[in-house]
């Protein structure tokens, strides 16, 4: 959507005006007369006549990986996406009066899931492949997370999940101050991302891959859609002092970091969810008329892994809906793999949720 209240946060993005004009079809620069189109519920906010070295995967190979991603329908927030939001919620404390950003949001699910709990909620990402749901209740732009059309210091907070370990090292650099810039002194911001550093804990793990290879060979299952989703990750703050050292050259100051060292959740990735699904996605014979399961919709050219996971999810969301027993179990098993969190949130590993701060004399008190 493109709510009123989003329009007095712009500025240009080619030029850093703050001369906007709200015209018929979008948005016009009065000072570099760049235009920007609107969109069925977003904003077309990219940067013009620049060009950047870096295009992440998602914008390069939009078009075939729309499909892939499955990116329009939204689950409610479950498993290891359902770990991230109640992370989320619980460290960067969200409030009715928050005005929120989401840089590189994808399909803007957090957003969406979290945007009636703030005033406002925008989200931007270069690619616009966008969850039917965000359209509805997340102000979206289509931008470029390097030069935001913000204004300084407009946002109360901000978060960045699973978006740093795409980028090369000075694309994070450029993201990291650009945030500093848009958030307000005080404001705080989440990031959740992985660096290369095993975790202590790595035997456990490992444990239930190897369980999960075994179930690979005997066919039950596979992992290609994770690979592909993987297949991207450059990781280049590659241990905690250089995300440290990151976050500090941008100006903001760590207050709060919880390690994942995915102990339960590895099993339940590897083994427990994905005896789940090759159970609910097997065949086509029963269910295949389900709401929303066109089988035209897996005529492109995917691999039988990759369909089967995404039939498995889209009958996963109709039962979902109904919030029946399906919607506990898996909320049950949310809780198992947050236990991670929990237990083992001190050890240092790969992945982790660091709240940052952006200094100034305009902190708010705490509780
Ligand atoms: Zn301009």
């Amino acid at each position: 959507m493109v709510p009123y209240d989003l329009y007095r946060l712009l500025q240009c993005p080619t030029c850093g005006s703050r001369d906007l004009i709200v015209t018929d079809g979008g948005v016009a620069c009065a000072a570099c007369s760049a235009d920007y189109p609107r969109h069925d519920g977003y904003i077309d906010f990219m940067p013009r006549g620049l060009a950047f070295d870096y295009v992440s995967k998602y914008v390069s190979e939009e078009e075939e990986l729309a499909h892939e991603l499955d990116y329009r329908d939204l689950a409610p927030p479950l498993l290891a996406a359902g770990v991230r939001n109640r992370t989320l919620r619980r460290l960067l404390d969200l409030r009715p009066t928050d005005i929120v950003l989401d840089s590189g949001c994808g399909n803007a699910k957090f957003a969406a899931w979290n945007a009636d709990r703030v005033h406002l909620m925008v989200g931007v990402d270069p690619a616009t492949l966008f969850a039917d749901d965000a359209v509805k209740t997340v102000a979206l732009i289509q931008g470029d997370a390097r030069r935001l059309p913000f204004a300084d210091c407009t946002f109360d907070k901000a978060f960045s999940i699973d978006v740093l370990e795409h980028f090369p090292r000075d694309v994070i650099d450029a993201y990291l101050a650009e945030t500093a810039r848009v958030l307000r002194p005080g404001g705080r911001f989440l990031v959740f991302s992985n660096t290369r550093e095993p975790s202590r804990l790595q035997p456990l793990v490992d444990a239930s891959r190897w369980l999960g290879r075994q179930f690979v060979r005997a066919g039950v299952y596979d992992f290609e859609r994770e690979a592909r989703r993987k297949s991207d990750h450059v990781k280049a703050l590659a241990t905690w002092e250089d995300v440290l050292d990151a976050v500090q050259r941008a100006g903001l100051r760590p207050v709060r970091v919880v390690f994942w060292n995915s102990v339960f959740t590895s099993f339940v990735e590897h083994v427990l969810m994905k005896l789940g699904e090759a159970f609910v996605g097997r065949g086509r014979k029963k269910g295949a008329n389900h709401a929303g399961e066109a089988s035209s919709d897996l005529a492109a050219p995917v691999g039988e892994g990759t369909a089967r996971e995404i039939r498995a999810r889209r009958r996963m969301r109709a039962h979902l809906q109904r919030r029946g027993l399906v919607y506990y179990a898996l909320l049950a098993v949310t809780l198992l793999m947050e236990l991670d969190l929990w237990l083992f949130g001190r050890l240092r590993s790969g992945s982790y949720f660091v709240v940052v701060e952006k200094p100034g004399r305009a902190e708010r008190k705490e509780r």
